[in-house]
């Protein structure tokens, strides 16, 4: 799952865990879905890291919030995974083209090798096309939610047309229930 603006309120370029706050419907989501046997992954852009804006560092406290906003819900991250890179950063050691920043699905694969996990029957949720071609690239189904319509306008070509385009996080995960074949996962 992409983390802002899916899971979270959109702060761009925000580390402070006072400002994460789950949207409305994650947390029941979740819940469903960890009772059908999903593991769940962050996968997460963090290009303010290049831009020198935070530190990496600050995202071990950004993880352990949202953790611990989901955990009040009885659900858990197996794995949070972010890309601190930019081809345009102003800190040296994290300015360069890398596979690891979505549209590029280099997160999903390692999760994937890391974990055990069978991309053909995992869902790639986030809110932009960049989300969708990485989700896509992995081999993974892919879930669009774009409550606002934004990225319904845009061209959805090849690796960047989602399985699905929810309005809301719960019926994105509605969704994945009625399409997860029972016993499979
Ligand atoms: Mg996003
Ligand atoms: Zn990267």
């Amino acid at each position: 799952m992409d983390k802002d603006g899916t899971l979270i309120r959109d702060v761009p370029y925000n580390a402070d865990p006072s400002k994460i706050e789950l949207l409305t419907g994650v947390a029941d989501g979740l819940r469903l879905l960890d009772s059908l046997g999903y593991a769940f992954f962050v996968i997460t852009n963090q290009a303010g890291v290049a831009k020198g804006f935070f530190s990496e560092e600050a995202l071990v406290d950004v993880e352990a919030k949202l953790q611990q906003l989901l955990g009040k819900s009885g659900v858990a991250l197996s794995g949070f995974y972010y890309c601190p890179h930019h081809p345009e950063g102003a800190v040296q050691a994290y300015t360069k083209r890398c596979d690891c920043r979505k549209p590029s699905p280099g997160l999903l694969l390692k999760a994937a090798a890391t974990y055990g996990i069978n991309l053909g029957d995992s869902w790639m949720v986030g809110d932009i096309l960049d989300d969708i071609e990485a989700g896509n690239r992995a081999g993974c189904k892919t879930m669009l939610i774009d409550g606002l319509g934004h990225e319904r306008q845009k061209a959805h070509n090849g690796y960047r047309r989602p399985s699905y385009i929810a309005d809301s996080f719960s019926e994105a995960t509605d969704w994945i229930v009625k399409n997860t074949e029972h016993g499979k996962i």
